[in-house]
C-alpha cells in the first residue's frame, strides 16, 4: 500500500511503458495509429506484440486472452498460453503480431439478436490499440472490438469508438466556422460514478435470490432503513475501508485512477468515481472495476452487489456519466468560462446538446434501460423514466436572454461570507445542483444519472456522442453555407432555444406535478425496459445511426432484440427462483410454524385454556399461508404461458412485464407479510435486517 504512486500503473502498457521499450519508429508508427487512426502493418505488430509479451511475462503473465465486451453487460475472455513446444521437447513463449491483432473466438454462444444464425459460428476479436492491454493474475489482456464474420459489430466498443470519431469530426466542422483553426480532434470525455453494495458472504450464501438474480426477491421491510439519513457519507467502517483500501491500490496498478470513495445514501451502499478519460478508456476501465470490486470484495469476506435494486424500500444503485467534450488542445468545450453570455462557442455547443437530448431523448432513455433499472427510475430515489435537462439558475437566465434575442449578461452568485473571520470567504458556483434531473449541468459538463448500476457506460455514450454529432452536422451545414456567419450563430441559437427548452427543467424531478407538466409539455416518460426498447428501430433513429455508419439497421435491429430477450430471460431466472424459494423454504416454514401452534395449542387446552393467542395466530397464518399457496399456482400458470410463448420477442417482453412480473410481486406480498408473523427460528431466509446491517 504504502507504495501505491510508484506501483500506479504497474500492471498497464501505458503509453511511457510502449516508449521506454519499443524502438524507436515502432512506437512512432503506433502513436500513429492510436491519434490519427492510421492502420498498423504486420511488420511493425509483430515487434510490438514481441515487447508486450516480454513485458507481460515479467509481470507474471504466461496467457494473453482478447478482452471484449459482447451484447450482455458482461465482458469476455478466452486465455491463450503464450506457450510454443521446440523440437527438443521443451517450449518457448511466444507471440506474434497476428496474435495481437486479430483473434477468431467461436461466436455462436454470444447474443447477436439474430444477426447470424447459430451454425455460422464466426467471429473476430479486433484489437483496440487506443485502449492500454494489462496484466491481470497471470494473463495479459488485450482490449479488442468484436464484429461477426459477415462485418456487423457484437460488441459495444465498435459503435462507442465510431461515435466518438463522427462526434470529434463535426465538432471540429463547428470550432472551425467559430475562427478555431488549430484544433483537429475532439475528445468526448467521461467520468462514470459507481455505486454499490457490500453485503456479508455467509448472509448472502443463504439468499439463492441473491446468488441466481442479484437482488432479493423477498424481505420484509427492517425497523430501520435510510429513514436518519446516517449512512451518506458517514464515517467507514473498517472493514468496509479496509476493502476500499484494496481495492484503490489494485485499481491504481492497472492504472484505473479511481479517486473518490463514500458511504451512499442506503445501509451497506457506497460509490466510487475515477478521475475522468477518454471515453472508450472510461468505459473499458468501469468494466475492469466491476470486476475488480466483485473480486476483491470476495477476498474479504464480502459479496459486492452491482444490482439496480438489490433491496426494495431502500435506495438502490445507478451509475453517473459525466460526460463532456475537450479539444486537442485542451479545452473543455462545456465550459463556460466567467462571462458564459460572450462565450459564443460555449452557447453552440451547450445549445447543440440540449437540441440533441430533446430530439433524441428515448435513445437515452433505452440506453439505461434493463431490468435492473426498470425498479429505480421514476421511484423517487434515481431520476424519473422523463429525460430532461438541468442547466441551473445562470444558464437557465442566459437561455431565457437567447430565446428573446441576444444575450447581453450573466448573473452570478455572490460570495458567501460565514461572519467568522477565522473561516474563509467562499467563492461559490454559479450554479446549484439537482439531484433530482437525469441530465444535469454541473458546471462544465453533462451528468447523466439514469445509467444502471450494472450497465456498460458503452450504451449511453454511443447514444449521446451520435446524437450531438447530428445537431452538430446540421449547425456547421449552415454555417459554413452563412454569408454573415454572426447573424447565423445568433439565429441557431435562439431557434434551438426556442424549439427545445421544453427539455429544460430545474425543479424537483422526484414530484408528481413534474410528471404532469412533462407530460403537458410532450416528453415522453417510458417507463419500463420493454417499451423503451422501441426506440432503438425508429426510423428516426435508425436514420441518425445510419447517417454517421455508427450502427447500422441490422445492428439496431439484433440490439432491440437482445434488449428484449435479455428482459425476458432477467424476469423469467427471477421467477424462477421466487418459486424455489416460495415452495422449498417459505411455504414449508409456514407449515411448521403451524404445526408448532397446533401443538401449542393443545397443550393450552390440555392446560385446560380454552381461547388462546395460538388460535388467532394460527388462523392468520394459516390464511396467509393459502394466499402464499394460491400465489404460487399463479405465477406458476403465468411461468408455464410465458414459455409457450414464441415469435415475436416484444411481445414476449411484453407478458413477462406485465403477467409473469406482476404475479412475482403478488408472491413476495403475502411472503414478506408472513416474515413479520412467522417465528424467527422457523424462517428460512436472512432478513432485510441482517443483509444490509451486519458489515
Ligand atoms: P459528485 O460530487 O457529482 O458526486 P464526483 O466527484 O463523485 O462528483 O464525480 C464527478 C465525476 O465527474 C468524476 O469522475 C470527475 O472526474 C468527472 N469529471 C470532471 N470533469 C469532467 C469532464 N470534463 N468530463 C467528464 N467527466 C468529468
Ligand atoms: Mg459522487
Amino acid at each position: 500500500m504504502g507504495n501505491f504512486i510508484e506501483n500506479y500503473g504497474t500492471n498497464s502498457f501505458t503509453d511511457s511503458v510502449m516508449k521506454e521499450r519499443l524502438p524507436k519508429a515502432t512506437y512512432k508508427s503506433l502513436k500513429k495509429t492510436i491519434e490519427k487512426g492510421v492502420i498498423l502493418d504486420l511488420e511493425v505488430a509483430n515487434i510490438i506484440a514481441s515487447s508486450l509479451k516480454d513485458w507481460a511475462v515479467e509481470k507474471g503473465a504466461t496467457h494473453f486472452t482478447h478482452w471484449f465486451q459482447p451484447l450482455t453487460d458482461t465482458t469476455a475472455e478466452k486465455h491463450d498460453a503464450f506457450v510454443s513446444p521446440t523440437s527438443d521437447g521443451k517450449a518457448l513463449l511466444e507471440f506474434s503480431g497476428k496474435e495481437l491483432t486479430k483473434g477468431e473466438p467461436d461466436a455462436s454462444s454470444f447474443p447477436s439478436g439474430g444477426l447470424r444464425a447459430t451454425c455460422s459460428a464466426r467471429g473476430y476479436t479486433a484489437w483496440d490499440v487506443t485502449s492500454p492491454a494489462f496484466v491481470r493474475d497471470g494473463t495479459l489482456y488485450i482490449p479488442t472490438a468484436f464484429v461477426s464474420y459477415t462485418g456487423e459489430a457484437l460488441d459495444k466498443k465498435i459503435p462507442l469508438l465510431r461515435s466518438m470519431e463522427v462526434l470529434s469530426k463535426e465538432a471540429v466542422r463547428v470550432l472551425k466556422v467559430l475562427g478555431n483553426t488549430t484544433t483537429k480532434k475532439v475528445t468526448t470525455t467521461v467520468g462514470p460514478e459507481q455505486e454499490y453494495f457490500l453485503i456479508d458472504k455467509k448472509v448472502y450464501d443463504k439468499r439463492p435470490d441473491l446468488v441466481y438474480t442479484g437482488r432479493t426477491l423477498f424481505g420484509a421491510k427492517p425497523p430501520k432503513g435510510q429513514e436518519l439519513d446516517d449512512h451518506y457519507f458517514g464515517s467507514l467502517k473498517e472493514r468496509v475501508s479496509s476493502y476500499m483500501k484494496e481495492l484503490d491500490s489494485e485499481l491504481w496498478a492497472l492504472g484505473i485512477p479511481a479517486k473518490t470513495k463514500h458511504n451512499e445514501v442506503a445501509p451497506s451502499q457506497h460509490e466510487l468515481a475515477p478521475i475522468y478519460g477518454t471515453t472508450n478508456v472510461a468505459s473499458d476501465n468501469n468494466q475492469v472495476t466491476m470486476d475488480v470490486m466483485k473480486k476483491v470484495a470476495l477476498r474479504h469476506g464480502l459479496v459486492c452487489l452491482l444490482h439496480e435494486k438489490p433491496f426494495a424500500g431502500v435506495n438502490g444503485s445507478g451509475k453517473h456519466n459525466n460526460w463532456s467534450m475537450g479539444t486537442d488542445d485542451g479545452e473543455n468545450l462545456l465550459s463556460p468560462g466567467k462571462t458564459p453570455n460572450e462565450n459564443t462557442q460555449f452557447l453552440v455547443f451547450l445549445t447543440a446538446v440540449i437540441k440533441a437530448v430533446d430530439e433524441y431523448s428515448d435513445l437515452l432513455r433505452v440506453s439505461a434501460a434493463n431490468a435492473g433499472n426498470d425498479h429505480r427510475l421514476g421511484a423517487n430515489e434515481a431520476p424519473p423514466a422523463i429525460v430532461s435537462i438541468f442547466l441551473g439558475d445562470q444558464l437557465e437566465d442566459i437561455i431565457e436572454q437567447l430565446e428573446k434575442g441576444t444575450a447581453t449578461d450573466s448573473k452570478f452568485a455572490p460570495d458567501l461570507n460565514l461572519g467568522v473571520a477565522t473561516l474563509p470567504v467562499l467563492h461559490i458556483d454559479p450554479t446549484d445542483r439537482n439531484r433530482t434531473s437525469p441530465f444535469a449541468f454541473t458546471g462544465n459538463r453533462f451528468e447523466f444519472r439514469m445509467v444502471p448500476s450494472s450497465g456498460n457506460i458503452a450504451d449511453c455514450n454511443i447514444a449521446l456522442n451520435t446524437v450531438v454529432a447530428e445537431v452538430l452536422s446540421e449547425i456547421a451545414d449552415r454555417l459554413e453555407k452563412a454569408t454573415d456567419v454572426k447573424a447565423e450563430i445568433q439565429a441557431i441559437l435562439t431557434e434551438n432555444v426556442k424549439d427545445h427548452k421544453k427539455i429544460i427543467f430545474n425543479g424537483n424531478g422526484y414530484s408528481d406535478e413534474w410528471v404532469a407538466e412533462a407530460e403537458k409539455r410532450g416528453l415522453p416518460n417510458i417507463k419500463t425496459t420493454v417499451e423503451a426498447a422501441k426506440a432503438l428501430i425508429s426510423d428516426k433513429n435508425v436514420a441518425v445511426f445510419e447517417k454517421f455508419g455508427v450502427l447500422s439497421k441490422a445492428e439496431l435491429h439484433s440490439r432491440y432484440e437482445v434488449t428484449l430477450e435479455n428482459y425476458s430471460t432477467t424476469i423469467s431466472i427471477e421467477a424462477a427462483t421466487t418459486l424455489l424459494i416460495a415452495k422449498r423454504q417459505i411455504l414449508p416454514a409456514v407449515i411448521k410454524f403451524e404445526t408448532s401452534l397446533a401443538g401449542s395449542i393443545a397443550a393450552v387446552k390440555a392446560a385446560g385454556v380454552t381461547t388462546s393467542v395460538q388460535t388467532e395466530l394460527l388462523t392468520e397464518v394459516a390464511t396467509l399461508g393459502a394466499s402464499l399457496k394460491n400465489n404460487i399456482g399463479l405465477l406458476e400458470e403465468s411461468v408455464a404461458k410465458a414459455e409457450s410463448l414464441s415469435g415475436d420477442t416484444y411481445a414476449i417482453g411484453h407478458f413477462y412485464k406485465f403477467d409473469v412480473f406482476e404475479k412475482m410481486g403478488k408472491v413476495r406480498e403475502v411472503a414478506d407479510e408472513l416474515e413479520t408473523i412467522v417465528d424467527s427460528e422457523f424462517w428460512p431466509l436472512p432478513t432485510y435486517g441482517e443483509l444490509l446491517f451486519t458489515v
